[in-house]
C-alpha cells in the first residue's frame, strides 16, 4: 500500500512531479537537454540566493560532500560534529586523507559560532564543514551567524550540507559568504532521490583550481567545462532534472519566503503536538522548521507504531543511530502541507490512545 511519507528523505512527492518524470528520454547532448538546463540553473540560483555557479551532480549528496571537500581542501579541515550527518563529513575527510580537527557538541546541541572561531583562530585551516540542518537530532545550526565568522578567515572556505535545509529553511549563500551549499533533492526539494544541486563560490573554484589530487567525477571545473554548454560532464538524470525545472516553477510560484513560512508553521504544529504528548529532544533555541526529534517519554515502541500507521497509508522515522526508539521523528518538509501534519497526529493519537 502506498504510505505518505513523514520521513526526513526522500520526502512525499506530488503527482505533477512524479509525472515530470515520466518524460520521453532526450539526449544528454542535444539542444533540448541544453535548453533544460539553462532553464532550471537561473531558478536554482534564486532559491540559493546567488549569483554564482550551480551545478547539477548525478549523486547523492554524500557523493557531493566528497566531492566538495576534495575540492576545497589542500591539507586540513575543521569540522562540527552535532550529530550522524555532520559526523560523516570527517568521515569522508579522512577517507580521502584530509587532516580533521572537530569541534563536538552533545547530540540535540547546536554549534555556535564562538566555538567555531575559538578553533579558526588556531589558524591553519582550508575549510569549515557545516551541516545546517542535523537531520538525525532535528537541530537548525545558526549558519548565518556562524558564516560571520568564517568571514573574517579570508582563507578558511565555508562548506554547507544544506540537504536538509534547502528550499525549507532560508538560506542565503551570496549574503551570508557561503563558498559551497549542497542538497539532493530528495529533501525539502520534495523529488525522488538521485540528484544534488551545488552552489559554488568564486573563492571555492579559485582553491579547486590549485588543489591536486581532486578526482574527476566532482572536479568543479570539470563541471565548469560543460556548465560553459549547458551540460554535465558525465550522462545526468535527465528525468529528475526535468522534474526539477517542474518543482522550482511550483516553488517560485509559492513564494520562497511563503514556502519557509509553511515550514516553520508545520514546525510550530509538530513540536506543540510533541510538548502536549511526548517531549521535545535537542535544545529549544535551535529546532530544525523541517524535522522534529520527539523524545519518546511514553516509551511507545516505535516500530508498532509505524506498522499501524502503515495500514492507514503513513510512515515516519524512528531515532537515528544512539537515539533510535528513545526518539522518534516526524518530517513536516517539501510539499507536506498543515493539513497532512492534523492528519497524521490524529492518527497516532487515535493508534496510541492519547
Ligand atoms: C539525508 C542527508 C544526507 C545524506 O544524503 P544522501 O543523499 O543520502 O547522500 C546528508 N546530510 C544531511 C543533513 C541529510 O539530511
Amino acid at each position: 500500500m502506498y504510505k505518505k511519507l513523514f520521513i526526513p528523505g526522500p520526502t512525499h512527492v506530488v503527482d505533477e512531479i512524479l509525472e515530470a518524470t515520466a518524460m520521453p528520454m532526450i539526449g544528454h547532448r542535444s539542444t533540448d537537454y541544453a535548453d533544460l538546463q539553462a532553464a532550471v540553473v537561473p531558478k536554482l540560483q534564486k532559491l540559493l540566493c546567488t549569483e554564482q555557479r550551480v551545478f547539477l551532480s548525478t549523486s547523492s549528496s554524500t557523493g557531493m560532500m566528497e566531492g566538495a571537500l576534495r575540492n576545497c581542501v589542500h591539507k586540513r579541515v575543521l569540522m562540527t560534529d552535532c550529530g550522524a550527518f555532520s559526523k560523516r563529513w570527517a568521515e569522508i575527510a579522512e577517507a580521502n586523507g584530509k587532516e580533521v580537527e572537530t569541534i563536538k557538541v552533545d547530540m540535540g546541541q547546536a554549534i555556535t559560532p564562538e566555538m567555531v572561531d575559538e578553533r579558526l583562530a588556531q589558524g591553519g585551516f582550508d575549510a569549515v564543514c557545516i551541516t545546517h540542518n542535523e537531520t538525525s537530532t532535528g537541530v537548525l545550526n545558526p549558519l548565518k551567524e556562524i558564516a560571520e565568522v568564517v568571514k573574517q578567515y579570508p582563507s578558511v572556505l565555508l562548506v554547507v550540507d544544506a540537504v536538509s535545509s534547502l528550499a525549507g529553511a532560508e538560506t542565503r549563500m551570496d549574503d551570508w559568504g557561503l563558498d559551497v551549499v549542497l542538497a539532493g533533492t530528495q529533501k525539502c526539494l520534495a523529488l525522488p532521490p538521485g540528484l544534488c544541486v551545488v552552489g559554488v563560490s568564486q573563492a571555492a573554484m579559485d582553491r579547486s583550481a590549485e588543489v591536486k589530487n581532486k578526482g574527476y567525477y566532482f572536479d568543479f571545473w570539470v563541471f565548469e567545462k560543460y556548465a560553459q554548454k549547458d551540460q554535465t560532464p558525465a550522462t545526468p538524470v535527465v528525468s529528475l532534472i526535468n522534474a526539477l525545472n517542474v518543482q522550482m516553477d511550483r516553488m517560485l510560484a509559492e513564494g520562497l519566503e511563503n514556502r519557509f513560512a509553511r515550514h516553520s508553521k508545520m514546525a510550530a504544529f509538530v513540536q506543540g503536538w510533541a510538548k502536549k504528548h511526548f517531549a521535545l529532544y535537542g535544545d529549544p533555541a535551535y529546532l530544525s522548521p523541517t524535522v522534529t526529534n520527539v523524545h519518546n517519554t511514553r516509551g511507545i515502541s516505535v516500530p508498532d507504531l509505524n506498522q499501524e500507521l502503515a495500514k492507514r497509508g503513513a510512515m515516519i522515522s524512528n531515532g537515528y543511530g544512539a537515539l533510535k526508539g528513545t526518539c522518534f521523528r516526524i518530517a513536516h518538509m517539501g510539499d507536506l502541507q498543515m493539513k497532512d501534519l492534523y492528519w497524521l497526529t490524529g492518527q497516532i493519537e487515535e493508534i496510541l490512545g492519547l
